[in-house]
């Protein structure tokens, strides 16, 4: 993952306190490379990569958080920023019916799209629903749209194939303003690729009906072809939003970026299961993470934390293989590690303010105090206490208290957690070192 990369290139970077033209360089080749991983088209690429190197160049790296953590920072925000703040809903502000054209290829999700939306408006939004379908051309399509519209406790109206897709979208909407329908949605034909009828026919739909929201259905499989697609629905049909389905697959989504940056509309949706309630608000920031390949939170304090620790539990590591066992001394030195990274906190004021909220429920200004009340006890210790720690008894753990300036029972305490990891030392293999600095944590 991208995240893992980037710590990498950060080990080599600890020390510089800003980002330069060089070491950014690295790095933005690393984002470059995650961006394209994930599906996002090339000049859509390149346009984000200069904004981030205009960002980054020259930003001081606040605290002690290191430039790579940084520039994560900045990438994760870009992304979040280019493909939308805030919710963008759907908009209903029209002399009802409101009408709500479907836009898109063949398989783009068209009429499942359909009745996910008359489900939501119907239920969330308490409207009454009727649907059209205008695609005449694929065998059983408009028995389709009845079938799901149904399902989601709409109003069908019935079409034949036979019949102008015009004719069938004027026939609906004369029906629905007379039955007083506050949405219309108009479930349209693709075709495999793009060509010159559909768009003729969609833009004379889009004329005749003069919907409040044009929306552009594209599947988030789609990569580096969604680029053309968009561009080409862009030209023909002045869209107002978009709904990028199939993101339950397993495709980082970088569609998204793509079709976000050339139509210039808001993604709206996401399409999220087969099923009828798999439609999601769009969450742009939550998106940004699933491009870069960052997941969620806990992936990324864990990438984040990563960074220090990698070379230590190997030291570790191969300390226990080799017989020396975990010591007071490696205890010490892991906290050290922690606090040059700045603490907990430090570490987690530089996360995405999403990913803040939800770590702000942790009590980190507490878990540094402890930190450095740790590393006082330690070092109150004498060399052969540190090697030994079995040798520290009653009056050895008053004299430590007295020298650190805290009571016994943190002492106490210490021993008992350095117990704990010591056993943990002599489990991992590995992958157990972010386990170890949460016990250290508090
Ligand atoms: P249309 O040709 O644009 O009308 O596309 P359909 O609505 O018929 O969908 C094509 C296929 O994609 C169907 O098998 C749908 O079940 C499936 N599909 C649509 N949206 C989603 C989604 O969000 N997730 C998944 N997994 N499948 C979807
Ligand atoms: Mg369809």
């Amino acid at each position: 993952a991208l995240a893992d990369k980037l710590t990498r290139l950060v080990k080599e970077l600890r020390g510089q306190a800003r980002i330069t033209e060089s070491n950014v360089q690295d790095m933005l080749r690393e984002v470059r490379m995650a961006l394209l991983e994930a599906d996002v088209a090339l000049p859509v690429v390149r346009d984000f990569i200069a904004r981030v190197k205009d960002k980054a160049l020259g930003q001081e790296v606040l605290g002690s958080l290191k430039p790579g953590q940084t520039l994560v920072g900045i990438v994760n925000r870009e992304l979040a920023a280019t493909m939308g703040q805030g919710v963008a809903d759907i908009n209903l502000a029209a002399q009802p019916p409101a009408v709500i054209l479907m836009a898109g290829l063949q398989g783009a999700g068209k009429t499942t799209t359909t009745a996910k939306l008359a489900k939501y408006l119907i239920e969330k939004r308490k409207k009454k629903v009727l649907t059209v379908s205008g695609d005449v051309y694929r065998p059983a399509a408009i028995e389709q749209l009845q079938t799901v519209t149904r399902q989601a406790g709409g109003a069908f109206f019935p079409s034949l194939p036979e019949q102008k897709p015009l004719d069938i979208a004027l026939a609906a909407l004369d029906h629905a303003r007379k039955h007083y329908f506050d949405v219309l949605l108009v479930d349209t034909a693709g075709r495999l690729a793009i060509d010159q009828a559909m768009m003729e026919e969609i833009k004379a739909l889009h004329a005749a009906l003069n919907p409040v929201e044009t929306l552009f259905v594209v599947d988030a499989m789609q990569g580096q072809d969604a680029i053309n697609t968009a561009r080409a629905f862009r030209e023909a049909l002045p869209l107002t939003g978009i709904v990028l389905t199939k993101l339950d697959g397993d495709s980082r989504g970088g569609a998204a970026l793509s079709v976000r940056q050339i139509t210039g509309v808001p993604i709206k949706f996401a399409g999220v299961s087969e099923k009828l309630d798999g439609l999601d608000v769009f969450d742009a920031e939550r998106h940004a993470g699933r491009i870069l390949g960052m997941g969620d939170i806990v992936a990324l304090v864990e990438q984040v934390t990563a960074g220090v620790d990698i070379e230590a539990a190997q030291k570790l590591a191969a300390k226990v293989k080799s017989g020396n066992g975990f010591d007071l001394n490696d205890f010490l030195s892991q906290i050290r590690q922690m606090k040059q990274m700045g603490g907990l906190s430090s570490l987690l004021d530089k996360l995405p303010a999403q990913l803040m909220a939800k770590a702000g429920a942790l009590d980190m200004d507490r878990a540094d105090k402890d930190l450095r009340h740790k590393e006082g006890i330690i070092q109150s210790m004498t060399p052969l206490e540190r090697r030994k720690p079995e040798l520290i008894k009653a009056t050895r753990k008053r004299r430590i208290a007295h020298g650190a300036g805290v009571h016994v029972q943190e002492v106490n305490r210490l021993l008992k957690e350095f117990e704990q990891m010591q056993g943990m030392v002599k489990k991992m293999k590995g992958g157990g070192l972010m386990k170890m600095m949460k016990t250290m944590g508090g």
